[in-house]
């Protein structure tokens, strides 16, 4: 790829596979307390909370909700949704959550060695939505990233949350050029395919579906993304 200068990556379902974490933590929970969810299957129990987070998320990048109301109250509403009979437990359930989701965190195949790869050619950095002290715990779990990281920019310490410009902007400042010059590796259409592109990134989304957009190409192999950016080599 030519031009490009700095690559930033996201973190969750990127390099990292948050999904399957967050349903080992509450596939685990599922089982564990089967009475809190009124004993609903967890097939039923993984989507309602996915509906729920995504919710939570929105509001909470809207400043409509503080963090610990994001935490705790995605977990309200998911007793509330399973007519729980032990609602007052959404405080516990929120930690426990947190503490089972950090011990099920794995790379996506090929996504640190290429990472790394990229690292050994341009400056890179990480540019990730989340809580500061859930990100950093994973930046410590896999220490290659932050090694090899010249910028490491958390929304939470930001105070804005992508796809906002204002983010982009903070970013593209640390790394010191021009927008069209960083390429953005991340696998949201909202928040790093649109919010890259409105901010005159170039963006490798992580997808098995295309754009149209011209400064867009998606990858499904991390192999096949150091073919494309390092032809070649
Ligand atoms: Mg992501």
């Amino acid at each position: 790829m030519t031009n490009i200068e700095f690559v930033y990556f996201d973190l969750d379902d990127t390099l990292l596979d948050h999904k399957y974490a967050e349903k080992q933590a509450l596939q685990e929970m599922v089982v564990a307390h089967s009475a809190l969810f009124n004993h609903a299957a967890f097939e039923v129990v993984l989507k309602r909370y996915s509906g729920i987070n995504h919710e939570i998320w929105h509001q909470y990048s809207l400043g409509k909700l503080s963090k610990d109301g994001a935490k705790v109250g995605r977990f309200t509403q998911l007793l509330e949704a399973c007519q729980s009979p032990g609602i007052d437990q959404a405080a516990v359930l929120a930690q426990e959550y947190l503490d089972r989701y950090a011990s099920h965190w794995v790379a996506i195949e090929g996504a640190i060695e290429a990472f790394v790869r990229t690292a050994y050619q341009l400056p890179v950095g990480i540019l990730t939505n989340g809580f500061s002290e859930v990100q950093r715990s994973k930046l410590l779990q896999f220490p290659e990233l932050g090694k090899h990281s010249k910028t490491i920019i958390i929304s939470e310490d930001i105070g804005h949350l992508k796809p906002s410009p204002i983010l982009f902007e903070h970013a593209r400042a640390q790394a010191g050029l021009e927008p069209d010059r960083i390429l953005y590796v991340g696998d949201s259409l909202s928040s790093d395919v649109e919010g890259g592109t409105a901010a005159g990134w170039k963006v490798a989304w992580y997808s098995d579906q295309d754009s149209d957009h011209p400064d867009v190409w998606s990858f499904t192999d991390w192999n096949d993304f150091s073919q494309r950016i390092f032809p070649g080599r």
